[in-house]
């Protein structure tokens, strides 16, 4: 059974750049319905509770020091097979591997800067919806 929901970040360089227009319009098109959505900058801590699966990943310093550097834009995004159908839609993790067309080809900066960040199963989605926003947040 696949879940309906995935969590995206809009990452600071994205918003940095003025992207959130463009990336939530592609994710309009792209048949994702926003069911809670905020813009809001994560503290040190907050990004290092939200990558905590990464700790022990030689990245984890770098990931959550810019994470938490600027303004980011959270959303819970619904559709069937929602995780996997939005990794899909976003592309590779380095946006110079990422299929032409992708969220992470057209918006990404480099790997750390890849533009969005997307679940990778419903459990974390799950998890990461929690992170951000309550029952009353979601419509
Ligand atoms: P994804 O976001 O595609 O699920 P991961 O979960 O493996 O990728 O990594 C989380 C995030 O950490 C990536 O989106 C990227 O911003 C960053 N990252 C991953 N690998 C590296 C790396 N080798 N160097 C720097 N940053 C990385
Ligand atoms: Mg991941």
């Amino acid at each position: 059974m696949t879940g309906k929901i995935t969590l995206t970040m809009i990452k600071p360089m994205a918003v940095q750049k003025g992207f959130i227009g463009p990336i939530l319009a592609k994710i309009a098109e792209g048949g994702f319905k926003i069911v809670a959505m905020k813009y809001t900058k994560l503290s040190l801590e907050q990004a290092e509770k939200f990558y905590e699966v990464h700790k022990e990943r030689p990245f984890y310093g770098e990931l959550t020091e810019f994470m938490s550097s600027g303004p980011i834009v959270a959303a819970i995004l619904e559709k069937e097979n929602a995780v996997q159908a939005y990794r899909d839609f976003i592309g590779a993790t380095d946006p110079a591997k990422a299929d032409a067309g992708t969220i992470r080809a057209l918006y990404g900066t480099n790997l750390g800067m890849n533009a969005v960040h997307g679940s990778d199963s419903d459990e974390n989605a799950n998890i990461e919806g929690d992170f951000f926003f309550s029952k009353v947040e979601r419509y």
